[in-house]
Formats: structure tokens, sequence, C-alpha cells
């Protein structure tokens, strides 16, 4: 793919400091008392968006321990993320289940498992991509994310894809596309097109935990990623 001109480079990220600014509480630039103190507290993670230097070490050190939210009660482990830091395809998931909550890596489960072999039939490998979830610790009984949480997290995801910059985005799942794209339109009628996110190509497909439970809908998950095969090419 032929790389954005600067002046399209710049307008995406923006755009995307803006979102995050949105994501973080920021509704306007009013310059109230309020407005500057929003600011103040997000410091370094605006600079961070802005700076393309910031490396995933940098930001898995900012996450900390991190109690942003209410699902590092019951977590056991932190799942930022694994694979190449200058990887081409970045697999998004929703969040940790178990197996990923009791190890700290993701997609290690059954639907990983799933998920390690789809990645295999791309002609990839795991090191080769990297792999990363909406939220980065375990909800409870595997509910969906809650949108505080996500608002809490997803900024750090972000930043991932802004160290990583990727050729193209696999969005896994409803609660992985509908957040990536801001919309509440199934994944049924998202799959099987490119949409944007931060200026990177994005494919959503069906979560491989789904496909465990429909084999019938493997032949789409092959028709989508085969895209993400021809854009790599
Ligand atoms: N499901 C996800 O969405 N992410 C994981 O890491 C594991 C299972």
């Amino acid at each position: 793919m032929t790389p954005e001109p600067p002046l399209v480079q710049l307008l995406c990220d923006i755009r995307s400091t803006l979102h995050y600014l949105k994501d973080n509480g920021c509704r306007g630039f009013d310059c109230s008392e309020a407005g500057l103190q929003t600011l103040a507290r997000l410091g370094r993670p605006v600079e961070a968006i802005v700076n393309t230097s910031e490396t995933l070490d940098d930001i898995r050190a900012d996450l900390g321990d991190c109690t942003r939210c209410q699902l590092c009660k019951d977590r056991t482990h932190i799942v930022f993320g694994e694979g190449a830091a200058d990887a081409r395809v970045v697999f998004v998931g929703e969040g940790p289940g178990f197996d990923e909550d009791q190890c700290g890596r993701p997609f290690v489960g059954a639907a990983g498992q799933l998920l390690t072999k789809i990645i295999a039939a791309m002609k990839l490998s795991r090191e080769a991509v990297y792999i990363a979830n909406i939220v980065k610790c375990r909800p409870p009984y595997n509910r969906n994310p809650e949108p505080d949480e996500i608002r809490e997290c997803l900024p750090f995801l972000k930043r991932q894809l802004k160290a990583i910059q990727p050729q193209v985005i696999c969005a896994l799942g409803s609660v992985a596309a509908r957040t990536l794209l801001e919309t509440e339109t199934p994944i049924s009628r998202l799959r099987g097109q490119f949409h944007k996110f931060m200026g990177v190509p994005v494919m959503p497909t069906f979560h491989p935990a789904y496909l465990l439970r429909n084999p019938d809908r493997k032949r789409d998950v092959w028709n989508d990623v085969q895209q993400i095969m021809t854009l790599l090419e």
C-alpha cells in the first residue's frame, strides 16, 4: 500500500488525538478550569499519542499495575498484548478469558488455538503479528467489558497501535469491531469489508470463540482474512 501523504497523516493524528481527548472526558476547548484540569491530568498520554517514538515498553511501563477500572480487582495478570513491535497485522480481541488471565498472554485458550491456526493459514506466525484486546484484564464470568472499562483501557491500545503502525487491523468479534469503529452495527454486517481506525484499514471478522460454536462461519472468516492477505501483498 502507498503511504498516506503527510497532510492526511497529520489529519489522522489530529482526529485520533481528539478521539483520545473525548474518550478521556474532554468535552471541548472552552479553557474553563475544568477543561484545563482534564488536559493537565492527561499530561503524558497526550504527548505520547503525538509522539510516534513511544515504544511498547514505554506504554507497558506507563500502564503499570493498573487500577484504572474495577477489572483490576479480580484479575490474576494484565494481558498487555504480544507479538512483533513492527507487525504488519494487529489482531484485536475483546478481552482476556480464564486461560489468558492465568498466564498473562492473549488468545492462548481454545479460541486462541483456533486464532493461531487462522494466522498460520494466512502464512504468518504469532511472532510476526501482534495480538491484543480491547480491555487488558478479564471481565468476570467472561461478560462483555463495560463502557467505562473500555474508556479507561482503549487509550493504551491506541498508543500500542501508534507505536506498531500496522498496515492492517483485524477486529475479532462484535465488541472489538464495534468499539474500534464506534458503531452499533452488528458484526455480521460489518465483516467482509475494510473500514478505518486511526487511518489504518480494519477488517472486522467473527471471533474465534464464535467460530468454535458456529463452524459453518469459517468460510466467511477465510474470505475476510484472504482480503487482508491481498492487502499485504
Ligand atoms: N478472547 C478474546 O477476546 N481475547 C483473548 O485474549 C482470549 C479470548
